[in-house]
């Protein structure tokens, strides 16, 4: 077998060499705690300082306004969970969408039982937020809108910056999940009135188990973790010092050739589409064919199971995903797909495929070829299919 085809970077990406490079220094030589007095600790504050200006400034915020986490599951918890306990005074009702991750479904869920009200909002079904819905939902105990910047499964990229305008003009805090977005599309948190923003360094080539959250000055927003004075008394736990250099360097890299690089994989992402639904009949693309994540292609095999299709592209040395990552094992269809109308049998067929910059032609072809070949194959095996081809052949003679 050749190499391995590695098309699943909306669950992890592969950490840049220049990362590690960048971290391994504040493993060995720099190890001293930031929070000390001596020369060592300098150097490892310093490096902490770089990074948060680097972070800060690719998306055009203070270096204040950047707090380190443990991941986007973290800044995301932080994000509602902080928001609702301070504004608990204003309201109880927080506005969120049926396509968020669970890192965030799960936390309005939890806050739900803690009297919280949520609304979830509906999408269209190309995945996209309803602005009118947005609009009608929001009541005077309204203090949060937490909607992603762009979706994991399909990659479909939200309104945004209506969404912050909405928001503003009703005096709410408005939070996104920018995990995904991030390093994939340009974001100024000003420019589309961004109050809080989650974003993780293991989505975009950097080193897992570090994130940020962006809150804006201002904002009174409770402290997450409770212990020492770091990130402003806000966070506490000695800074994940290696993590955070290397997210800084990840995303100094990321900022560097964005346009090229998305340029290149909205090319092949079109040109993977585009070939599948011409030569695998019974297919769809979920998500909008343009308004979507450049690296991102979801398609919907009819008449299979996404695990086995998963299964036998594995077996071909193709990595890639059926649902989240955090889905697999379950055997409900994805809520995305459902959530875009997709009934549940479709839903089942469905398979994500998530490019990066090394992705090449050839990797894209013979993933083709693979797929078309194992689709094939699982629907001879299929009843439901035979059973259509027999209908099919029946509906044509008559
Ligand atoms: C991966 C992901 C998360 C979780 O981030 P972690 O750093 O793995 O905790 C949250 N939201 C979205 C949209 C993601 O894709």
């Amino acid at each position: 077998m050749g190499k391995m085809i590695y098309l699943d970077n909306a669950a992890t990406t592969q950490t840049r060499p220049e990362v590690v490079e960048a971290m391994l220094p504040y493993f060995y030589e720099n190890y001293g705690n930031p929070s000390s007095v001596y020369e060592i600790a300098t150097r490892s504050r310093k490096a902490v300082t770089e990074a948060r200006d680097i972070i800060a400034k690719t998306i055009g915020c203070e270096n204040n306004e950047i707090y380190f986490t443990a991941g986007g599951s973290e800044s995301d918890n932080w994000a509602i969970k902080g928001v609702a306990e301070a504004y608990r005074d204003k309201g109880n009702h927080i506005i969120t969408s049926k396509i968020e991750h669970h890192a965030v479904l799960h936390t309005c869920e939890y806050l739900e039982k803690l009297g919280f009200e949520v609304t979830y909002l509906d999408v269209d079904e190309s995945g996209i937020v309803k602005l009118d819905q947005l609009k009608a939902a929001i009541r005077p105990t309204t203090i949060l809108i937490s909607i992603m910047y762009a979706n994991n499964e399909i990659g479909a990229i939200q309104p945004v910056k209506e969404i912050g305008d909405i928001a503003k003009q009703h005096n709410i805090l408005f939070h996104t999940d920018a995990v995904q977005a991030f390093g994939q599309l340009p974001i100024d948190v000003k420019e589309l009135g961004i109050d809080m923003l989650s974003a993780s360094g293991h989505k975009l080539n950097g080193p897992k188990g570090i994130g940020f959250l962006y809150i804006r000055n201002g904002l009174k927003v409770r402290s997450f973790v409770h212990g020492g004075a770091q990130e402003r008394k806000r966070r506490a736990g000695t800074e994940n010092v290696p993590g955070i250099v290397g997210f800084g360097k990840a995303v100094e890299l990321a900022a560097s050739n964005l346009k090229e690089r998305t340029k290149k994989e909205i090319e092949l992402r079109d040109y993977l589409i585009e070939r599948v639904l011409k030569e695998v009949p019974y297919t769809r693309l979920n998500g909008h064919s343009k308004n979507r994540l450049p690296n991102n292609a979801n398609l919907s095999f009819q008449f299979i199971e996404g695990e086995s299709l998963l299964i036998m592209l594995d077996m071909q040395g193709i990595a890639a995903s059926s649902g989240s990552a955090c889905t697999s094992g379950s055997l409900d269809p994805s809520h995305v797909l459902l959530a875009i109308g997709l009934p549940h049998e479709i839903a089942h067929g469905s398979l994500r495929l998530t490019l990066s910059e090394d992705t090449t032609k050839e990797d894209i072809d013979f993933t083709i070829d693979q797929i078309k070949e194992i689709v094939d194959k699982l629907r001879q095996m299929s009843p439901l299919y035979e059973d259509f081809m027999k209908k099919l052949a029946k509906n044509r003679a008559e």
